[in-house]
């Protein structure tokens, strides 16, 4: 069974993901990580983002695994790496490149493939899975969002960012990822939209964790019907 979380950068899909994950027992898909690990081996290969038949190229040797939350690129984990400020960057730039999306979307398919999973990221209940068992798009207050991101940086020890300069970089990233042509970040018809602004970790987790419970009842009792 396929559950999707949706929504803009420091809404709170991740910990949401990785939380309800662990309440119903299932894994947790973090897709922006591999956008980023395709970033990071493009930005380490200096590939011209310009060019689709360069980063084809480099696709074609591209090896991504996500073994229990961490990032492995060819084998090497960089986990921590692609949390760069650069990377973040460059992740949504690639993400508008059609040839990008495919080999992710494929590789998100392939790991979904059979199992209970939470997937997270912007296209997760519109492109990838469509026919998820339950789909959410999260919100935030745009504020509320900058300053949740600078406190996790914080927290890693990056002390170099004020919260003007995280707000400038979501508001590129969210421009780019609602905008581009190939799968923009919205909500599908059928997900249900949670406002995390005014919500703590563990209440959008039980929020929802009663969405899914209600949804597995209602499929179940009209599969029957
Ligand atoms: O979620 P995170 O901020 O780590 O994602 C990094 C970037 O990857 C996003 O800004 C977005 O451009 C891209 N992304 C995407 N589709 C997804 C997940 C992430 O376009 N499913």
């Amino acid at each position: 069974m396929i559950i999707t979380i949706d929504g803009p950068a420091g809404s709170g899909k991740s910990s949401a993901a990785k939380g309800l994950a662990k309440r119903l027992g299932f894994e947790a898909l973090d897709t922006g990580a591999m956008y980023r690990a395709v970033a990071l081996a493009v930005l380490r290969g200096a590939v011209p983002e310009s060019s689709p038949a360069a980063i084809e190229a480099l696709l074609a040797h591209i090896h991504i695994e996500v073994p229990h939350g961490r990032v492995m690129l060819n084998g090497e984990d960089v986990s921590a790496a692609i949390r760069a400020n650069e990377v973040s960057q460059a992740a949504s730039r690639l993400a508008a490149i059609p040839v990008v999306r495919r080999f992710l979307a494929a590789q998100q398919r392939a790991i979904a493939q059979g199992r209970d999973i939470v997937c997270e990221g912007r296209d997760q209940g519109t492109v990838v899975f469509p026919d998820a068992a339950c789909k959410f798009f999260f919100q935030a207050d745009r504020m509320e969002r900058a300053r949740r991101r600078l406190g996790e940086q914080h927290a890693t020890g990056e002390l170099g960012a004020t919260l003007e300069s995280v707000l400038a970089d979501q508001d590129e990233r969210d421009r780019r990822d609602a905008n581009r042509d190939t799968a923009p970040m919205t909500a599908a018809p059928d997900a249900v939209l949670v406002d995390t602004t005014h919500l703590t970790a563990e209440q959008v987790i039980d929020r929802l964790e009663q969405d899914v419970r209600r949804c597995l009842i209602s499929s179940s009792t009209s599969s029957t019907s």
